[in-house]
């Protein structure tokens, strides 16, 4: 493992010095003032970035579109060539950055250095989709041809959270990129550093100013939403900042992908293993230090294995804690939201088996806990909670379980450990939610991309479809053209074949008429070139 021994490329150095914690990623950022981060893990000074102002936002943007063009009319295979080279280098450079991300944001080194590595790969395979991202071919008239073609949307603002900061932002600036349009990208204020290296890293290898990086908090992430220049907005992030944008996007007319917040249900069916349950829920509740969108956040198991499942999970919990696997939190603002959830949930009835406290010393450590007697009001039930916390809520039988699961204002994921086919089938159809786990609450297949439901957010944030998102379709009508007496169009050198000889009229297919009305096929069985009738044709 490489750790950066002086700062990171374009860290600010400054002498370490005590910097209030509350200083630590605030979100607060005002466009004109500093971002300090301190390693979560004993509140060493890790660096300072300089916001960007509103000028300088919308600076990026306008470079971004002066960009644009050029790198629209750039062969699609040309610019997967270009993201598999930008994906080289962050290979290069993924110890570095990784380590960088452990410092910013306490990810323990592997995890970190497996989200660097997801990013590259996710680069190359949006290099090698993104050429195959194509139109249709439509039946209209046999003498027409129609098809659709697919445009970028121009300037993208991507707009990132801190927890896996650089696979998600790949994704989306990928996406973006391949498909013809340039991007404005607004790294997390909780991880700036990694965010601007990102930037230097892929922009070493791109066309100046396609890729852009603009560092700061929610108000400069606020200040790129608001440029009118800006066609499409990527945000994953929380479900309050998504809703936030949308209504700005509302009124710029800019096309909004949302990825947000999540308060997965996790369902224990009665008759599976409740050691197996347990080891699946401790993975699901506690890995990354439960700061993952589709953590396990809401636990309900069958009275009939509980007794023996929670016992099970409380050893997990005992186990992760005793051997110090977790990594700790962000910050201890995110910190101080976890404990204040879970002191309201000990307050209405809760119990903790294992955690639920604050440890003393530095840094945002949190320990992995397991509360029992959760009821569906907690908060703890009702809102993501950011940290490494599995509330536990016994049920009578699956229909409860599937209904207290639904109840939900967020739809992002859900998991069900079953061994009965019918019931599996069951959640698969009445979940409101964009993912559905059978019996494993992480894994999936390559591509798997859902529209989020509830207030999770809107659109495709992943896969092949975000291509689609990326992109504007233009249905495509080609009619047969009325020829000049010479029989060539004005300006073009050699005439194309012409077909039989027919003005758009607007009951085509195009315009939205019936194909099968009268003329519509008039050329069936007749190939031969025409002219508008009483003209000589070519040569005649
Ligand atoms: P956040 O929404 O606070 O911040 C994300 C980004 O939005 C940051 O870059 C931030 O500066 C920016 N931002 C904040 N206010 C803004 C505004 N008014 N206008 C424009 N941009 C603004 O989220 P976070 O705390 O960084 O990340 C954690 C959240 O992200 C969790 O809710 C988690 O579930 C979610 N998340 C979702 C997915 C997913 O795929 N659904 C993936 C990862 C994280």
């Amino acid at each position: 493992m490489s750790r950066p021994t002086t700062g990171p490329t374009g860290l600010a150095e400054r002498a370490p010095h005590a910097v209030p914690a509350a200083a630590v990623g605030t979100g607060t950022g005002t466009g004109t003032g500093t971002l300090t981060v301190l390693d979560p893990r004993d509140d060493s000074f890790v660096g300072s970035v300089v916001e960007a102002g509103r000028e300088e936002v919308a600076d990026a943007v306008r470079r971004a579109r002066s960009a644009q063009d050029a790198w629209m009319r750039t062969p699609a295979a040309d610019r997967g060539v270009l993201l598999h080279a930008a994906a080289t280098a962050l290979r290069e450079r993924a110890d570095e950055m990784a380590a960088l991300n452990g410092r910013e944001t306490g990810k323990p080194f592997d995890d970190a250095l497996g989200g660097v590595l997801a990013g590259a790969d996710t680069l190359r395979q949006y290099a090698e989709i993104g050429p195959l991202h194509r139109g249709r071919s439509l039946v209209g008239a046999r003498d027409a041809a129609d098809f659709t073609i697919d445009q970028p949307r121009g300037v993208v603002a991507v707009i990132t959270p801190w927890n896996d900061p650089v696979a998600v932002a790949c994704g989306l600036i990928g996406a973006a990129l391949v498909t013809g349009s340039t991007v404005v990208h607004k790294p997390s204020e909780r991880c700036p550093h990694v965010g601007r290296m990102l930037g230097e890293v892929l922009s070493g290898v791109l066309p100046p100013e396609v890729l852009m990086t603009v560092s700061g908090g929610g108000a400069v992430g606020a200040a790129l939403t608001e440029q009118p220049d800006v066609d499409a907005i990527a945000h994953v992030g929380s479900t309050a900042t998504g809703r936030r944008i949308a209504r700005v996007a509302a009124l710029t007319g800019a096309h909004v992908v949302l990825e947000n917040g999540g308060d997965d249900a996790l369902i224990v069916d009665a008759g599976v293993d409740p050691v197996w349950a347990a080891e699946q829920a401790a993975v699901g509740a506690f890995a990354n230090a439960g700061q993952i969108c589709t953590s396990v956040e809401r636990v309900f198991v069958h009275r009939e294995i509980a007794p023996a499942f929670v016992e099970a999970l409380a050893a997990e919990a005992t186990r992760r804690n005793g051997r110090h696997e977790l990594g700790p939190l962000v910050d201890r603002r995110l910190r101080d939201e976890v404990q204040r959830q879970v002191d309201e949930a000990l307050a209405s009835g809760a119990s903790a088996l294992v955690g639920g406290a604050v440890p003393s010393g530095p840094g945002a450590w949190y320990p992995a806990t397991v509360l029992v007697d959760c009821g569906p009001r907690m908060t703890i039930m009702q809102e993501e909670t950011f940290g490494p916390v599995a509330p536990v809520q016994v049920v009578a039988d699956f229909d409860e379980a599937l209904a207290l699961a639904s109840a939900d204002r967020y739809g992002l994921a859900a998991t069900v450990l079953t061994g009965s086919i019918a019931n599996a089938n069951r959640a698969v159809a009445e979940l409101p939610v964009g993912t559905v786990k059978i019996n494993a609450v992480f894994g999936g297949a390559p591509g798997g991309s859902a529209q989020p439901r509830g207030e999770s957010g809107a659109g495709f944030g992943y896969g092949p479809e975000l291509l689609d998102e990326m992109t504007l379709t233009k249905v495509v009508h080609y009619g047969s053209p009325v020829l000049t007496a010479t029989g060539r169009a004005p300006t073009d050198e050699v005439a194309v074949d012409a077909g039989p000889g027919r003005t758009p009229h607007p009951q085509d297919p195009a315009e939205g008429g019936d194909p099968d009305a009268e003329g519509a096929s008039d050329a069936e069985g007749d190939d031969q070139p025409r002219v508008h009738p009483g003209q000589p044709a070519e040569g005649g």
